[in-house]
Parts: C-alpha cells; structure tokens; sequence
C-alpha cells in the first residue's frame, strides 16, 4: 500500500483531530501504510520517533478533543532547503510520498514548495548516497493534500475552515454570560475577539449577540467613527437598552491602516459618554474546549476526502487543498487558493478595502 503521513502545523483549532482520524482511519481502510508526524516540520525534519505508524486504534477516543493529540509547531528549518532535505530523507526512510498536511496558508505554501522540489531534493540525496537510484525512481513524485485548520475563517477558497464553528460557540457562551452581568449593572462591555487579518469572527458575533457596533480588519470604518459610535451608543440607552456591546477584532484598523484597540474604543466610550465601560479580551479561550458537531463533521469529511485525493493523484497532478463549498467537500487547486489569500491581505495593505472584501468572497 502507498505510504501516507498526516501532520497539524501553525496554530491549533479544534476539528484538526477530527481530521487526523479521518486520515488514519480511511487511509488504512484503503490498504495504505499511515503514519503521524508529530509537532508538525519539527517532527518531519527531526524524524525519528516523531514519525510512528498509526493503527485503527491509535484515534481512537480523539474526535471529542480539542487541540491537535500529535501536536504542532512553527519551524524555522523546513523554511530551508537544508531543512526539507532532512525532511525528504526522514520520508523516504519510512516509504512516504503523500502528505495530508493540516494547517494555515504558511503551512500549505511550505507543503507546495516542498513538493516542487521533491524531484531536485531526491537528486540530491542520490548523490550523497543516501538513497539508492531504485528508491530515486520508486518515490519520484510527492503527493499533497491541504486541509485548512484555522479558527480564524481566514482562508479563501473555503466556506468554513475547520475549528471556526467551535470558536463561534466559545465566543457566544462567554458573551451571553458577560450580557447578564452587563445587564445588572448598566455597563458598556467591549470585547476583544480573535482574527488579525479576517474579521469573519467578530462579524458573526456581532450579528449573533445583538452587538452595537463591531470593528474588523477588512472594513475600516469611517474616520468619524468616534461620534458614530458615541450616537449609536446614546441611541440605544434612549431607547431603554441597560447595556451596550461592542465587537473588536484584534486585527482591527481605521482607515489609515492603524490599530483600533479595545482600549482605543474605551477611551473614545469613557471621555464622551461617561459610561462604566469594561474590556474582555478572550483570548485563547477561542481556540480551546470540546470541538462543535460541525467540526468534527467537517473534519471527518474534509480527511476523508484528501486521502481519496491522493489516492487518485497521477505525476501531473497539483497540489490540492480540501473545501467546504456550500455543502460539498470539493478539491481545489492549493497554490491558487494561497495566492487568492494573500491577494486579500495585500488589498488590505494597499488600503483597497472594497477589493479585500470582494476577494475574501463567501467566506
Ligand atoms: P496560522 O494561520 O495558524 O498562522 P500557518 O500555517 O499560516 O497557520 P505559519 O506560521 O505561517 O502558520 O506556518 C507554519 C509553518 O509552515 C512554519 O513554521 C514553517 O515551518 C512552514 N512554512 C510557512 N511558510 C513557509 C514557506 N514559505 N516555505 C517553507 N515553509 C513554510
């Protein structure tokens, strides 16, 4: 059977667990050898014990977790050619020439490259006797498939990646406790949600928690925000609202491209209004806790699904990233899925605000 490794790399969301059972499972169900990588490049540059074959029951009692079981890492060494030359040759050890890789654009642009190097990288290791010219021509072609695990929503090409569903609900438990306490005492709460460049997060809790104003990084608002917001505020108080809540992503922005911090928002609240206002910032609470049904669904499907990709992957084909298109887990071309993502934050960048929202499409 073909060899497969799964890894998880960047940030961690929930589902990714999900993901890897998937891969695991439907993998050995096909008759192939999978193994986990753990902590993510680390793990493949550093080989050893960090690459283990997995069995039936190796995922077991996983897809209720949060986090990644085989970890994940930054790794500054697979960003050089030395790096995955240690990596190809870690692979090769075991026979493996298809990746599931889970993780963010870093992540799937690092498997991409890796991929187009493959060839040269073997080259290499022929010449420095490492492997035989039989290991060079039996594992020429490496196969990839993506998977997007991210809490952030971030990524174009998917509707939803895997783990933001988990984070909206831990989002909307610790506002829905925040409004009674709010409530009691007449308090303005501003909260500080995750997403640094995308503001998916922040505008559907503010849509779902009956927020007053939200700010995100793609739709800067206008440069008299300040009295907006006073108005809106004083509006809603008039009107016999006992609390106010506003949404800030941490990636927010004004429209010269500066920061607009929670503390910001509170100086702005504070001078006009008067109002006792208070900051929660959630921080990693986001990322952790049980994943939602929807991603350990997603994750099933999305797993399962990169390993029929690889298995159906002839020398030509691309690598792919695995999405979420309305209720259809489709394969989509990885490399232009990345550049459309980075398109986003460059239009943000240039301050092309109506581009970065297009660009970001449905998701
Ligand atoms: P997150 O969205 O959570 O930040 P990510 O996958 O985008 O996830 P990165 O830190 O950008 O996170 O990338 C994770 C790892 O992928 C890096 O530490 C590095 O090992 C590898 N990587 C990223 N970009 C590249 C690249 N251009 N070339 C080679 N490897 C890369």
């Amino acid at each position: 059977g073909k060899g497969i490794a799964v890894f998880t790399s960047g940030g961690d969301s929930q589902g990714m667990n999900a993901a890897v059972r998937a891969v695991v499972r439907m993998g050995i169900y096909l008759g192939c050898k999978v193994f986990f990588i753990k902590e993510g490049y680390q793990g493949m540059v550093d080989g050893g014990s960090n690459i283990v074959e997995a069995n039936w029951s190796s995922v077991s009692s996983i897809i209720h977790k949060g986090g990644t079981v085989i970890g994940s890492a930054r790794c500054k060494d697979f960003r050089e050619r030395e790096g995955r030359l240690k990596a190809a040759k870690n692979l090769l050890e075991k026979g493996i020439t298809n990746l599931v890789v889970i993780g963010g654009d870093g992540s799937l642009t690092g498997a991409n490259l890796f991929r187009q190097e493959w060839p040269s990288l073997l080259d290499e290791l022929l010449n420095n006797g490492s492997i035989t010219k039989e290991q060079r021509e039996k594992y020429s072609h490496l196969h990839i498939a993506g998977l997007v695990g991210s809490i952030d929503n971030d990524f174009c090409g998917t509707d939803m990646t895997i783990g933001t569903d988990s984070a909206l609900h831990r989002i909307i438990e610790a506002i829905d406790a925040i409004v009674s306490t709010a409530y009691s005492h007449q308090r303005t709460f501003i909260m500080e949600v995750m997403g640094r460049h995308c503001g998916y997060l922040a505008i559907v809790t503010a849509l779902t928690s009956e927020a007053d104003y939200v700010f995100c990084p793609e739709m800067p608002p206008p440069n008299d925000w300040p009295s907006k917001l006073c108005t809106k505020l004083e509006q809603e108080r008039t009107a016999g609202q006992r609390l106010n809540i506003i949404i800030v992503a941490e990636g927010a922005i004004d429209r010269e491209g500066q920061p607009i911090t929670a503390e910001k928002v509170r100086q702005v609240v504070v001078d006009n209004l008067k109002q006792d206002t208070r900051i929660t910032v959630l921080g990693h609470v986001q990322r952790g806790g049980s994943p939602s049904a929807f991603d350990r669904v997603l994750g099933c499907r999305m797993g399962a699904e990169a390993v029929m990709a690889l298995m159906e992957a002839t020398p030509e084909t691309e690598a792919c990233v695995v999405s979420l298109d309305g209720n259809q887990a489709v394969r989509l071309p990885l490399m232009e899925c990345v550049e459309k993502t980075k398109a986003v934050a460059k239009a943000m960048a240039d301050k092309q605000w109506d581009l970065a929202v297009k660009l970001r499409g449905r998701s």
